[in-house]
């Protein structure tokens, strides 16, 4: 994928383009955003163009290079993940000796470091040595979704850019070209919340979702017996709970924010069922407790 077919944050992959095309790239990155708005996405296409053969094109996507970024092999790039929760001393050092190893088949050598803040301490304090004296071939880029984890002493060696969420037209954008959701109401759009990652997440569960909007469209029209009937789906999706609540919760204060307060108990509702569900209330019995309530505070 080009870094122009990754939407958003235009300015940020307009100046890496920039820095490639005129040979300035820097030592060190650390990319600042919320999850799922593609920061890793421009971060490997930056590396791509990076670590491109071709002096015309970069990425001319058909260089050794290039393919060897394509099929995920190639020998000067890699991505750093966390080791279970963490992101180890271990694996910095491991990371620091290929790093003093010469480029193989590029001029530079270019290392993501993906959910840098659940690098330990130890491990932060390591990779500090690199930052302060990177090989003249390296670049490393660190991508962050919570800044407040990553000491000072790194993010000031760092250059920092911030991805500001995406837009709903560019989400609506996306999902339009590349999802299969048909229809994209403002409450998933509400609840996607600028994240392509959160988009993908919810295709996976659309029937799911769009009966939750049904149940939440009906619940003004019907009587208590349709209610359980077009509830039926909660009690099948007990693993989903936290998913069903979250978007009802959504779906409520957009009702509120037009006016509709009573929808605002409705809310306390939700919140409370959560709670009575952490303390192991039965499944059942909250729920139905939870719909009764709901269906009175909007019938009143
Ligand atoms: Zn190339």
């Amino acid at each position: 994928m080009d870094l122009e077919k990754i939407i958003g944050n235009g300015e940020i992959k307009e100046l890496l383009t920039k820095t490639v095309q005129t040979d300035k790239v820097l030592h060190s990155y650390l990319l600042i955003g919320k999850d799922g708005i593609g920061k890793k996405q421009i971060a490997i296409q930056f590396a791509k163009m990076i670590l491109c053969q071709n002096e015309e094109v970069k990425p001319c996507n058909c260089c050794k290079s290039c393919a060897q970024m394509d099929s995920k092999n190639h020998p000067d790039f890699d991505i750093i993940l966390p080791d279970g929760k963490t992101i180890k001393i271990e694996q910095i050092r491991n990371l620091q000796n290929r790093v003093a190893e010469k480029p193989i088949i590029s001029n530079r050598k270019v290392y993501i470091i993906d959910q840098s803040n659940l690098m330990t301490k130890e491990a932060q304090n390591c990779l500090l040595k690199t930052l302060e004296e990177p090989p003249e071939y390296v670049t490393l880029i660190l991508i962050t979704s919570n800044e407040a984890s990553i000491l000072n002493t790194i993010k000031s060696r760092c250059t920092k850019l911030v991805f500001r969420q995406l837009s709903n037209e560019e989400i609506k954008g996306y999902i339009k070209t590349n999802l299969k959701i048909d229809k994209i109401s403002s409450n998933l759009l509400e609840l996607i919340g600028g994240s392509i990652g959160k988009a993908y997440e919810i295709q996976e569960k659309i029937e799911l979702y769009e009966k939750i909007e049904e149940l939440a469209d009906k619940i003004e029209d019907v009587d208590k017996i349709e209610l359980f009937k077009q509830a039926e789906f909660i009690y099948k999706n007990k693993e989903q709970i936290d998913e069903i609540l979250d978007y009802l919760n959504v779906i409520f204060l957009s009702q509120a924010k037009k006016g509709n307060y009573q929808y605002l108990d409705c809310i306390r509702q939700i919140e409370q069922t959560k709670r009575n569900l952490t303390a192991n209330a039965n499944f059942d019995m909250s729920v139905d407790h939870m719909l009764l309530k709901v269906w009175e505070e909007v019938n009143r």
